[in-house]
């Protein structure tokens, strides 16, 4: 068929397409997912699978590609950590009733959820101990809000967020997904590129603050929503978008949202995303997981307490009370270390509940999610008794949220079978027992035989036909058999009344009976009619645990925070980490500190071991400010991110790797390294350098606590110099901060005898026989010199460019001593560099190619200009 006829199949495909240009669209065909026309050239890419044709659309044929049903997921996924969104079009009912609308009639399809990174559900899909966050921007006038949702465990929070504090809070949560109302103004856009997330920029009548309202409270069916506190327009927009677009990518289906949680400003430590990426905090800047701050003290035994964990080391506490109660409650699990190990224990065996009651709520659950939820709440119910005598604030509130759910728990523990299929499809979660009706119905589909033998023998009896059978053949389903001898008594009264004449053979009389009609249909049906009553079970239990969603949500949010608690005490334990004192002072007095990642990774490689360092800001007035200086390698950078992370930790409510810690509250944390290659971002380094630089220096305050390691490395010495000098002056004099300054330039130590605030200290090192040993000892006072050429000798250099570079270095240093006069001649004093060949000639002619080569500005250079330059040049030679 080539002529231009559209057929109804395609007719329906592109009707539905029409409707998610933006996503790629699996239209169900049977036991395929197929895709057509441009979503077929780019899936078939991405998914690297063969790209074929069928029929032909306004006379060419048609590309098309698919993926079979049960291999989905994974192309799904594929799919969307490329970029993609897929728009899910299922089969709305049985082909067979399409065919009896007629022969032309096809499937009735819809599409039945838009998958999109931010929208997950799938185990398979999903990070168990990492969140997926979801986030909607809203700016009603000046005042801007963000609001975010995990789907997957149905946490919904706001803040109030003006612009200038998006971009660290978006880095603080890493959505994978961030809703906007128009993608061309907004400063999402490019933070968004550098965490990786997409935008996605929806209608204008989604962010809509009054309708927003309307759809929330009917959402929580509450009449107005004072009842979970006062927002702001901005804060219902970025809710109201929010909700829209599940509604939207849902396909109606709403998951789980609890009511929202109001996140007060300054509530938790400030973070912005540079100093995130440099301190490694929940992921390192390798990417992943792996050598990060996190994955060193993860030590907890759910997924709901990892993912707890990670909102913790993301936003330390700024309040004194949460951050002692929390300590508090490491202290005391640490002290009982029988009870902390049976917890530990008892909470290896709880499932994740939060994914499990999001994926019922969305209806996408089985009976393994039922299980869930009946494991956990009595995993939870066990765990309140073990901590019952406790006594600590926060752990017996924790334990506390774990009970009530008796109800639920006898029910599921009555229905279901201990290890319940994946699917509800397949049958067999009911317990025994549960249900007589579906007990029945599977006794008839299990042993339909034996069911019929009894019948068998009952019919013999009756009949007093000893030779009776009941048999079974395709024409006639079940029926009862006797030889032609008995023919006539079970023709007559009063037989003749129960045994209904079927079919005479040669030598058979066939008969069957009322009851046995039914035994047929019903052993037939048994099979399908035990998966429905199954399936309606599966219902009433999954309606039975969404009614209970709030005390569910309540006990799998208390085993996190018990899981954390449990956790950071067995760190403590493990590694002999100690509680710090967190108070309203400016003190930041650590004694034997260590960085607990490099720490890890030494004693992985079975290196020597860390060596602890003390840092003491002890300025008598804040500021207090320590310049670091020594030669690379010593351990400078190890030294700073240790003290940043000490406080991060003790904030964050665990204890800290020292023999012991003061901190005065922290409120921002700032770290910046000198430049290094950010060439991804096609920035140049300096200027992100300095960018990053003015951020601290225009925002930190008298409680901030600033790491900077080599600002100003990035440009020429004297102008690095002159910066980080500036820098320097500045945080001491106009924003009297905590900070850790490490520098290789020297002249810097100078400061400290005219800023009060300034301390000198210098990393150790040890020479011997023209060697340097990094004693990674951290002292008062600076560092006599700096050691580069030892360590260039270190690192492989040759040993002519080490003895040139000590000339150097020493002529160098007579010109500082000269007051710099030298340094002016040096390049004439100096002797020439001498290797083989002694002295060079006098330097040959350019040689016309040379010449125009030189003549040539690259950067201004079109694509075709160069070209031709090349092969002017070929022939020139
Ligand atoms: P710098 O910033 O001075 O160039 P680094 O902090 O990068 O030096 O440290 C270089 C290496 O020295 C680290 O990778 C680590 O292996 C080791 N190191 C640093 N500090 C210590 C320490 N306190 N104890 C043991 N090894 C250390």
């Amino acid at each position: 068929m080539t002529d231009d006829s559209v057929t109804p199949m395609m007719a329906q495909y592109l009707e539905i397409k029409a409707q998610y240009s933006d996503a790629i669209l699996f239209y169900r065909m049977g036991d395929f997912y197929e895709m057509f026309f441009d979503d077929a050239v780019a899936a078939s890419e991405a998914l690297d699978i063969a790209l074929t044709k069928r029929g032909f659309h306004l006379g060419e044929p048609i590309p098309m590609c698919g993926v079979p049903v049960v291999a989905a997921e994974g192309h799904l996924l594929s799919l969307i950590r490329k970029g993609f969104r897929v728009a899910i079009a299922e089969q709305m009912e049985d082909p067979a009733e399409a065919k009896k609308r007629g022969s032309k009639s096809v499937v009735r399809r819809d599409v039945v959820r838009l998958v999109t990174p931010g929208t997950l559900t799938e185990d398979s899909l999903l990070e168990a101990r990492r969140h997926n966050f979801l986030c909607a921007w809203a700016e009603v006038r000046d005042e801007g809000a963000l609001a975010w949702t995990d789907i997957s465990t149905g946490e919904l929070r706001v803040m109030p967020c003006a612009r200038a504090r998006l971009a660290p809070e978006l880095a603080r949560l890493m959505p994978r997904e961030i809703l906007v109302s128009d993608a061309s103004d907004t400063p999402v856009t490019s933070v968004a590129t550098d965490l990786g997330a997409a935008v996605t920029e929806v209608a204008r009548a989604s962010y809509d603050s009054a309708g927003a309202e309307r759809r929330l409270c009917a959402l929580w069916q509450v009449a107005t929503l004072d009842a979970f506190g006062t927002y702001g327009r901005a804060e219902l927009s970025a809710m109201g978008a929010l909700v829209d677009y599940l509604d939207l990518t849902q396909r109606g289906k709403l998951p789980l949202l609890r009511p929202p949680v109001r996140e007060a400003l300054g509530g938790a430590m400030l973070i912005d995303a540079a100093t995130r990426r440099n301190l490694e905090i929940t992921s390192a800047l390798a990417g992943g997981r792996a050598g990060s701050l996190l994955e060193t003290v993860d030590r907890t035994a759910t997924a709901g307490g990892a993912r707890l964990l990670e909102r913790r080391l993301s936003a330390p506490s700024r309040d004194l009370n949460v951050i002692s109660g929390r300590l508090d409650s490491v202290d005391c699990l640490l002290a009982q270390s029988g009870l902390r190990n049976q917890l530990r224990e008892a909470l290896r065996r709880v499932p994740d509940m939060d994914r499990a009651l999001s994926r019922l709520a969305l209806d996408r659950g089985g009976p393994r999610d039922l299980a869930a939820i009946r494991n956990g709440l009595s995993q939870a119910q066990l765990i309140a008794s073990l901590v019952a005598g406790v006594d600590d604030g926060l752990l017996t509130q924790a334990a506390k949220s774990l009970t009530g759910n008796e109800d639920i728990i006898s029910l599921l523990d009555q229905s279901l079978v201990e290890d319940p299929p994946l699917l509800a499809r397949d049958g067999g979660f009911i317990s025994a027992g549960f249900d007589p009706d579906l007990d029945e119905t599977r006794k008839l589909r299990d042993e339909g035989r034996a069911v019929i033998a009894g019948m068998q023998a009952d019919y013999a009896a009756e009949t007093g036909v000893q030779s009776l059978k009941i048999k079974h053949n395709n024409v006639l389903g079940y029926f009862i058999e006797v030889t032609a001898t008995h023919a006539e008594k079970m023709m007559s009264a009063p037989l003749n009344e129960k045994f209904i004449h079927r079919q005479t053979t040669a030598n058979q009389v066939r008969f069957t009976t009322l009851p046995l009609s039914e035994l047929e249909t019903r052993i037939l049906n048994a099979g399908n009619h035990a998966l429905e009553l199954e399936k309606n079970h599966f219902n009433r239990l999954r309606t039975a645990i969404l009614s209970a969603a709030g005390p569910i949500g309540f006990a799998a949010a208390g085993l996190a925070e018990l899981d954390v608690a449990a956790a950071f005490a067995d760190l403590a334990s493990g590694e002999g980490w100690t509680r710090p004192r967190v108070d309203a002072s400016h003190a930041f007095l650590i004694e034997g500190g260590r960085h607990p990642v490099v720490e890890r990774a030494l004693q992985r490689q079975g290196a020597a071991a860390f060596v602890a360092n003390d840092c003491a800001l002890t300025a008598r007035d804040a500021p207090a400010i320590w310049l670091l200086t020594g030669p690379n390698m010593a351990g400078k950078s190890t030294f700073l991110r240790q003290n940043a992370l000490i406080a991060l930790l003790a904030q964050s409510g665990s204890f800290v790797p020292a023999a012991k810690a003061h901190i005065g509250l922290v409120s921002q944390l700032f770290s910046r390294v000198g430049a290094s290659d950010d060439l991804a971002r096609g920035r140049s380094t300096f200027m992100v350098e300095m960018v990053e630089t003015a951020a601290i220096l225009n925002q930190a305050d008298d409680r901030a606590f600033v790491i900077l390691d080599e600002i100003g490395r990035g440009t020429a010495t004297y102008d690095g110099l002159s910066i980080a000098w500036a820098t320097l002056e500045h945080l001491h004099d106009a924003n009297r901060c905590r900070a850790l300054f490490a520098t290789h330039y020297h002249e810097m130590t100078s400061l400290a005898q005219k800023l009060p605030g300034v301390e000198n200290a210098t990393v150790s090192v040890k020479e011997w026989k023209g060697d340097v040993i990094f004693l990674h000892e951290v002292r008062r006072g600076a560092a006599d010199r700096s050691y580069g050429v030892q360590v260039a000798k270190l690192a492989g250099l040759p040993e002519p460019v080490i003895e040139r570079a000590k000339v150097v270095l020493e002529a160098l240093e007579s010109g500082d001593r000269d007051g710099g006069n030298r340094r002016r001649t040096l390049v004439d004093d100096l002797p020439l560099f001498r290797i083989a060949p002694p002295v060079s000639p006098a330097p040959p002619k350019e040689s016309a190619l040379e010449e125009r080569l030189k003549s040539v500005n690259p950067d201004e250079l079109t694509p075709m200009a160069a070209l031709n330059l090349v092969y002017e040049l070929k022939k020139a030679l």
